[in-house]
């Protein structure tokens, strides 16, 4: 297993001014109207058990007792997501995703590895590319898959138009992709919980899948360690970009839904968990509660903190899950 940081992925300049960025997008946000309605209904699992969770960034997100989805609510309009995606945040993170690139890499290297073993040829699409570090991966790993990109953001489409000329690229959002072109294999990385209507999502993906094709993706896991610990403090309750956070029970229930089958969940990188959660323990003692003196003591020990990070990944309590998912053939 790869020995991968926050720190690592999460540079100086990004951590110590994001908070500050995001307090200047949503102010920007909130000028603004949203006639979007309050939901009484969960819209993955169709419950009426949804409660008050936590307020970020003026943005309220709402939890359903029953599939633990945590969401906004109301989802922010198609205006404010609009505005925070082509305001100054965008590129702020465009900027700390180039310096990052290179730590970035070896997250990827895990993930092409399986999907080299479940898609060895064909056409694979990348919803998301950003600044194309994936792309980059893949490009390293001498795949035989033939690439197309779909990225709504002009200015990412102009980097990766340089970077890679070759492929085939398409400055869109989902949605308004030609459904004619049908894929062996889809990949969205970290994306799905910056999706507000996510049915319509889903289903695009699945009809631009040739049968028995696989989608790739992943998103924070709120049934994780360092979601226990950090609770309602976690650095990745980012409204309105994420706006949709998922769990393994809420995606199971998505993905079948949708006609879905699961064939794996993974939560590799166990040691981004124990990164996170010794920094949050070390500036403050809020935290020892969640954690039990029992973990705060041990986790001192280095190889104690391997194994566990190991564990994290076995049991799919790590902080983020990598899922893969099959049309049926
Ligand atoms: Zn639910």
């Amino acid at each position: 297993m790869s020995n991968i940081t926050f720190d690592a992925i999460h540079t100086q300049t990004k951590q110590k001014k994001l908070t500050e960025m995001m307090h200047q997008s949503a102010r920007v946000c909130h000028e603004m109207h949203n006639p979007n309605p309050v939901l009484n209904q969960c819209s993955i699992c169709q419950s009426n058990n949804i409660n008050f969770h936590v307020e970020k960034f003026g943005f309220r997100l709402d939890r359903c007792d029953d599939c633990e989805q945590i969401f906004c609510n109301p989802m922010p309009s198609h205006e404010q997501l609009a505005s925070y995606y082509n305001g100054p945040m965008k590129e702020f993170e465009n900027q700390f995703f180039a310096d990052s690139f290179e730590n970035r890499i070896p997250i990827f290297s895990h993930r092409i590895n399986v999907i080299h073993n479940y898609v060895k040829q064909g056409l694979l699409l990348d919803i998301g590319s950003a600044i194309g570090i994936f792309i980059e991966a893949l490009k390293r790993s001498n795949t035989e898959l033939s690439i197309h990109c779909c990225e709504p953001s002009a200015d990412a489409c102009t980097r990766l138009k340089q970077r890679f000329p070759e492929i085939n690229l398409y400055n869109n959002w989902l949605q308004d992709l030609p459904s004619e072109e049908k894929y062996d294999a889809i990949t969205l990385w970290d994306t799905i919980e910056h999706i507000e209507d996510i049915d319509i999502f889903t289903q695009k993906v699945f009809s631009l899948l040739k049968p028995g094709g696989y989608w790739f993706f992943s998103t924070p896991n709120t049934h994780s360690f360092e979601w226990q610990i950090a609770g309602k403090d976690h650095v990745q309750l980012l409204p309105p970009g994420h706006i949709n956070l998922f769990n393994p029970n809420s995606i199971e229930i998505l993905m079948h839904r949708h006609g879905f089958n699961i064939s794996e969940m993974q939560t590799p990188n166990g040691t981004l968990d124990i990164s996170y959660i010794d920094k949050l323990t070390q500036s403050s003692n809020q935290y020892d509660e969640h954690l039990g003196s029992f973990l705060k003591t041990h986790l001192q020990d280095e190889n104690f903190k391997q194994q566990f990070a190991q564990l994290l990944s076995t049991t799919t309590t790590a902080g983020n899950v990598f899922v893969i998912a099959r049309k049926p053939a």
